[in-house]
């Protein structure tokens, strides 16, 4: 088919924030290209989908939002699909719909230029996992706001028995310190003064610093702890396996990792945790937070859950719920189990009933709805500072995140990425109200 040039582009991310993170760099990529981001789909003559492929709707959402692409004139964009559903389904996706163009996986996504020139005369597929890393392929970054995501360290070894991302992210690699510090003072220099560091296993990064000298992550974030300018450090997400005493050590001494941890244990039951494969129990998962408590005693705990595993009985939820009742999380993420073609728990044959997972669902949410409403009440009357991301709902609020990932709206004549100084003072279950005291610094 014979298109127009393509100018006009618009990248539509899902799922994690490390999607989120590809698609900001997929958008830099087209950008170098000389093509410029469109304001919506309906106006971009080339769609970028990056889809998430965790669980079943997640994924299914992609072809309906694919349909959605056609124009009322017959015609539709040229469409990409990226991230971990192109990675699935490769070529079936081309077998699925006629729709998409280029269907091109997460490790792959630097070769998105030659892909689009290659897409003019028929389409391709591209899921390979090439040996060189597409970090190094990518422009430089420039798109940042107040808070920016860095991507540390991809793919996972451990092969959760309910879990897709060993098959579509791949092996667990982790990118060289050098060219992390390098990135995270390219952000700082654009305007970020809070940096995430992302990955699947963030906490199992590990690299040699600029002397030769091994590094675990808690390295890493010491040597970015120096970089002035930069005011905030966050990483997610991490295993409990891959907590170590000393990355546990720096919540306690280095004042900019914030007081904030998500550490997912996906259930309370030994024995589901075992057939999850997970390699930690619930003691050692609790013996962790309770030394994570020791260093950093306001430090706020996130977690994710999955309810409805196979063979999950009253008793093992029972388990879950008591785990988290212990805990007190301030956020948390919970899911129902889904089966995900090609893992080892999509095959075990106790599945359970889809209106027995929903109903437990519902359980655990409700206990965990408490806790962070409980969470967000002990915050009121502290005093700290929230860094601005973005304006309110009404006209004259503002919105930062406190050191806890908490949401606080202020009214105040501030801006985004201004750092201000606020004292809690009323507590919704996900957001939280706080005056300003003090004028801004700049
Ligand atoms: N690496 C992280 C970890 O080990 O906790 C999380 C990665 S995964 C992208 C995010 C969350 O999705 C998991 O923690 C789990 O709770 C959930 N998840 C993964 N596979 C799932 C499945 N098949 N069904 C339901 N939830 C799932
Ligand atoms: Fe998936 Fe488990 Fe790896 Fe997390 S640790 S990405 S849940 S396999």
């Amino acid at each position: 088919m014979n298109r127009p040039p393509l100018k006009r582009f618009y990248v539509k991310s899902f799922g994690c924030q490390m999607n989120g993170y590809d698609g900001e760099r997929m958008s830099e990529l087209l950008e170098a290209e000389g093509m410029i981001a469109a304001e919506d789909a309906a106006t971009a003559d080339l769609v970028v989908l990056n889809t998430c492929h965790i669980r079943e709707k997640a994924a299914e959402k992609v072809y309906s939002e694919i349909g959605r692409l056609k124009r009322a004139d017959g015609t539709s964009p040229m469409i990409t699909l990226a991230g971990c559903v192109a990675q699935a389904e490769g070529a079936e996706v081309l077998a699925r719909t006629k729709m998409v163009d280029i269907v091109v996986g997460p490790q792959a996504y630097h070769h998105l230029p030659e892909l689009i020139h290659q897409a003019a005369s028929g389409k391709v597929v591209d899921i390979d996992m090439p040996v060189e890393s597409k970090f190094d392929k990518l422009p430089a970054r420039k798109k940042v706001g107040p808070t920016a995501f860095l991507t540390v360290q991809e793919g996972c070894d451990k092969f959760c028995t309910y879990c897709v991302v060993p098959y579509t992210r791949g092996a667990e690699i982790s990118r060289p310190f050098s060219r992390i510090i390098n990135e995270a003072h390219a952000l700082v220099d654009k305007g970020a003064r809070e940096i995430t560091l992302l990955g699947q296993n963030v906490n199992a990064w590990s690299g040699e610093d600029d002397a030769g000298r091994p590094q675990g992550l808690e390295g890493l974030i010491r040597a970015l702890d120096k970089i002035s300018g930069l005011e905030r450090i966050r990483y997610m997400t991490s295993h409990p396996n891959d907590m170590s005493e000393g990355l546990i050590e720096a919540h306690g001494d280095i004042k900019k990792l914030m007081p904030f941890l998500h550490l997912p244990v996906q259930s309370g039951s030994n024995r589901i945790l075992k057939a999850m494969n997970r390699a930690h129990t619930t003691e050692s998962y609790l013996s962790l937070l309770q030394r994570l408590r020791e260093v950093r005693p306001d430090i706020a705990l996130s977690g994710d859950f999955i309810v409805g595993f196979p063979g999950e009985t009253e008793q093992d939820f029972q388990e879950t719920l008591d785990l988290i009742s212990e805990v007190r999380y301030a956020m948390a993420f919970s899911f129902a189990y889904s089966p995900r073609p090609g893992t080892p728990a999509a095959d075990m044959d106790n599945q359970i009933d889809q209106g027995v997972s929903k109903e437990r669902l519902q359980r655990l949410q409700a206990l965990l709805n408490t806790h962070q409403l409980e969470f967000n009440q002990q915050t009121i009357g502290r005093k700290t500072d929230i860094l601005i991301e973005r304006a309110g709902k009404k006209l004259g609020q503002m919105i930062g995140k406190s050191p806890w990932l908490q949401s606080v709206i202020i009214e105040a004549p501030v801006k985004i990425g201004d750092m201000v100084a606020v004292e809690l003072s009323e507590a919704g279950p996900n957001s939280i109200r706080g005056r300003q005291t003090e004028s801004v610094m700049a």
